[in-house]
């Protein structure tokens, strides 16, 4: 745990079994129902506002604090879009396949990382990630651009784009849905069937909740 002003901030944390990896805090869109605002970037008791994104040697240095093995996932997810910084997410990967090879890895993402990096992330994926989690939160363009600030035009498109590369090369993709009066669950869940993917219904989190 690393020091911000007073409070001491999370890059990597444990919970439910499973451990977490908060690379940054930066997003290109700004979710309506994002709980970093709402829970003032506190998660479950960790507090994920990074004073400074961390390098390569700080997330080593805290893996390696972890009987890694003890765990059932590595997740990079966190208060930010983990593709910001998809170099060092895939150096990461890397390492920990190369010292842990059983151990499995997830990417949760808005699924805007090709949009991002200007490039076919997907490609690189291959054999060192295990699960891919897209949030999808919309059954069409209208009802994303209701829920979703963003500069990039036409986001569910590219999305669909991302997740149907990610299937080439990643074992495990889902899309996920929060439950939200707006949003169409039935229509993305039959979309995450045309498209051969897993679907999974999230909670609205909304109040704070400590554990
Ligand atoms: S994509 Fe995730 S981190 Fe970014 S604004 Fe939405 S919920 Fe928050």
């Amino acid at each position: 745990m690393q020091k911000f002003c007073s409070k001491k901030y999370n890059i990597l944390y444990p919970y439910k079994k499973k451990l977490y990896l908060n690379i940054t805090n930066r997003c290109p869109i700004k979710c309506s129902y994002c709980i970093k605002y709402k829970w003032q970037w506190k998660f479950r008791s960790h507090y994920l506002k990074l004073a400074k994104e961390p390098s390569f040697k700080e997330i080593i240095l805290l893996l390696s604090k972890y009987n890694i093995n003890k765990y059932k996932e590595i997740v990079f997810c966190g208060y930010g879009e983990p593709f910001m910084r998809f170099y060092l997410l895939k150096k990461v990967a890397q390492w920990i396949k190369k010292n842990y090879p059983k151990t499995k890895i997830r990417v949760n993402t808005n699924g805007l990382g090709n949009v991002i990096n200007k490039q076919n992330v997907c490609k690189s994926l291959n054999k060192i990630i295990d699960t891919i989690s897209v949030s999808f939160n919309a059954h069409n363009e209208t009802v994303y651009s209701k829920l979703h600030k963003t500069k990039i035009s036409r986001p569910l498109q590219k999305i669909i784009g991302f997740i149907k590369n990610c299937k080439k090369y990643v074992n495990n993709v889902t899309i996920t849905t929060i439950q939200h009066p707006l949003i169409d669950k039935e229509k993305i869940k039959s979309t995450a069937k045309k498209l051969g993917v897993n679907f999974r219904n999230r909670k609205y989190l909304n109040q704070y909740e400590p554990k």
